[in-house]
């Protein structure tokens, strides 16, 4: 095995090829651009390089200025990570030059599935069966138009060094080719300096399913399932998952063989991904293969319980798979969510600027988070906007789901806009929790996963109580830090007391009264505190809030039901009583540890538990909803 590797990447990806060397006792080496001078990658790594100027082209794009690093700091492999020079076979062969390991597959292979229009004939030499379309190297507009009129529209022409959605156009019919072949090709050469096209039958509402493949040097090869990436805006993934939801056993089988096929017939080596669209039918079609990690590799890793980036080391060392295709099993279901910074009101534009805020759901053995910025961090607008992944998983998809849900509602980012709320939105709609997924997933629920209402006062009011209600949590806990006994009851506002009357709030100068119960996720506003109140953002609009200070003199009305919070950080030890079981006033619900303590939380009357947000050795957030009871 290695002891040094450098990383030739920034992000979340090189923090988390980090973390895995680092369990293997491998020394990691970052390297880094003017604007990354302070980023997490460069403060995780054993050591760092600088390599220029913040453009990529003119650092992490550089083959020379990474080799240059390589050798200078005693490294024996680079890991290109996703995205940059990670399928440039150039960097790969420079590698082989310098006698330094490339972590990845053989400089062939790259150049094989460099090219969509090389990799779709050999595939199709292979066997396995493409999207029917032109790949023809003849790039005279008028070939090229003959050629889509013989496919038959409508017909999708693509960059054929394309990527990220780049130098894509839908073309309906003849009527529209001629603008749309110019400008798929215009952005085609500004983008890969490469404006060759080529022509594919647009199938309809297909599912994007790809496959998981690891092959070795020693003729091993397996796959390690599918992921769904359908849930897509502008041609790119935001949410994927392992397994494919309602995928046939003998599909799922029959991808497998043909992406293993696909794999040998390039004599790949170490971690790739075979593309394919599966059409309503179950008819598949191979689109293209990567011959890297993939951004949402965590999802297979948590389905298969392996550590891909430890595969690619070990791969790369020379050293055969760790295990064997009948040794690979589905275990349960995994989500990722990709967090970006950017406007999805907008039309998903990128946005840049200091996270002000960055508050994430704690991490356990159901929630992971693969990020590379920490609060106060800037999102610059040299890079990706993607601020991190958000990985839940499950027994089964509709747990695994809620999770996802949660996990998102406890994402708080403030300072840069991003796609939270949008991703909150499209995990809760129907369609998705149906598993109805296609590519065009996104527009045909725009209004509800887009939410666009009216502005209405009824709706602020409970995200106003909401806001009043985080920030007199966060007062108390400023108190008691402060005071003499930090752990004393009196400072806990909400959860172990009595039921709370309702709040009365300010919006738009009307009042209203909220239930506690009812105020609502705060994940689709933003507040900003002014000398009159405080503000609330909501992709609904902007509404002027202010507290309305309660009346003491007024009657409370009955609680409803009424949710518990856990007072500080701390791990659930046990639940003590059966959701809907009938409990008496004082019995214990369930028994939490934390700061070396155990807090009980009881029942304040009776009633029942009508659902715990947690199981027994869940690690849980101060605030965080541990419970709903309904009193009797
Ligand atoms: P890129 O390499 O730019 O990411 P891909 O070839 O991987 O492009 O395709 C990206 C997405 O575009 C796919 O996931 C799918 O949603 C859509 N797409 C690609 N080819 C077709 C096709 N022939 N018919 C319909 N949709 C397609």
């Amino acid at each position: 095995m290695f002891n040094k590797i450098l990383i030739a990447n920034r992000g979340e990806i090189a923090c988390r090829i980090i973390r895995t060397a680092r369990s293997m006792g491998i020394t990691t080496v970052a390297v880094y651009s003017d604007a990354d001078r302070h980023a997490q990658h460069v403060a995780i790594a054993d050591e760092s390089f600088y390599i220029g100027p913040s453009p990529a082209r003119d650092s992490y794009l550089v083959v020379d200025k990474i080799i240059q690093a390589a050798l200078e700091s005693g490294a024996e492999a680079i890991h290109p990570g996703y995205g940059f020079l990670s399928e440039n076979a150039d960097l790969c062969g420079r590698c082989a030059a310098a006698g330094l390991v490339f972590i990845g597959p053989p400089a062939e292979a790259i150049a094989a599935m460099g090219c969509k229009s090389t990799a779709k004939t050999l595939m199709a030499a292979a066997d396995v069966a493409t999207v029917p379309g032109y790949h023809g190297d003849d790039q005279d507009p008028e070939v090229l138009k003959r050629a889509a009129a013989e496919i038959g529209y409508p017909v999708l022409l693509k960059a054929a060094a394309g990527g990220g959605g780049k130098g894509m156009r839908t073309v309906v019919d003849e009527g529209e080719f001629d603008a749309a072949l110019a400008s798929a090709m215009r952005e085609a050469q500004a983008s890969f300096n490469d404006n060759r096209m080529l022509i594919e039958k647009y199938l309809m509402q297909p599912r994007h399913i790809e496959i998981q493949v690891f092959c070795d040097a020693q003729d091993g090869a397996v796959h390690l399932f599918e992921r769904d990436c359908s849930v897509q805006r502008r041609h790119q993934k935001v949410i994927e998952e392992a397994p494919a939801p309602g995928l046939a056993a003998d599909i799922r089988e029959r991808m497998g063989a043909a992406a293993i096929a696909a794999a040998r017939a390039i004599d790949y080596r170490g971690a790739g991904t075979v593309e394919f669209l599966l059409d309503q039918r179950g008819a598949f079609f191979f689109m293209e293969m990567n011959t890297r990690l993939q951004v949402e590799h965590p999802v297979t890793e948590m389905i298969t319980g392996q550590d891909l980036v430890e595969w690619q080391l070990r791969v790369a060392a020379g050293e055969p798979l760790p295990c064997g295709q009948q040794d690979l099993q589905i275990d349960g279901h995994a989500f990722e969510a990709r967090i970006y910074a950017e406007d999805p009101e907008r039309d998903f534009m990128p946005a840049s600027g200091r996270l002000e805020q960055l508050l994430t759901p704690i991490e356990s053995p159901h929630v992971r988070i693969d990020s590379g910025v920490i609060e106060g961090d800037e999102v610059s607008i040299y890079y990706d906007p993607m601020i991190a992944k958000l990985i839940v998983w499950d027994s089964d998809r509709e747990r695994a789901l809620a999770r996802l849900q949660r996990a998102l509602g406890d994402y708080r980012v403030g300072g840069v806009s991003t796609n939270v709320g949008f991703l909150y939105n499209l995990a809760s709609s129907c369609a998705f929790r149906a598993g109805e997924v296609n590519t065009g997933f996104i527009d045909q629920h725009a209004d509800e996963i887009f939410r666009r209402r009216p502005l209405d006062i009824d709706y602020a009011a409970p995200l106003a109580a909401a806001v009043l209600i985080r920030r007199r949590a966060e007062q108390s806990r400023r108190a008691a830090e402060r005071s003499w006994e930090p752990n004393s009851p009196w400072y806990l506002t909400c959860g172990w007391g009595l039921p709370e009357p309702p709040l009365q709030v300010q919006v738009q100068g009307q009042q209203r009264s909220v239930a506690v119960a009812e105020a609502i996720d705060l994940t689709p506003a933003q507040s900003i505190t002014t000398a009159a109140g405080f503000d609330l953002l909501t992709p609904d609009g902007f509404f002027r809030c202010a507290e309305v200070p309660p009346d003491f003199g007024c009657d409370r009305i009955a609680a409803t039901t009424e949710s518990f919070n856990a007072p500080m950080n701390g791990t659930l030890i046990s639940l003590l009583c059966e959701p809907g079981a009938a409990v008496k006033a004082g019995d214990t619900l369930l028994v939490m540890e934390a700061m070396k303590m155990e807090h009980a939380m009881v029942a304040p009357c009776d009633g029942a538990v009508s659902e715990f947000y947690f199981i027994e050795g869940d690690r849980v957030e101060g605030g965080a909803i541990l419970l709903m009871f309904e009193p009797t």
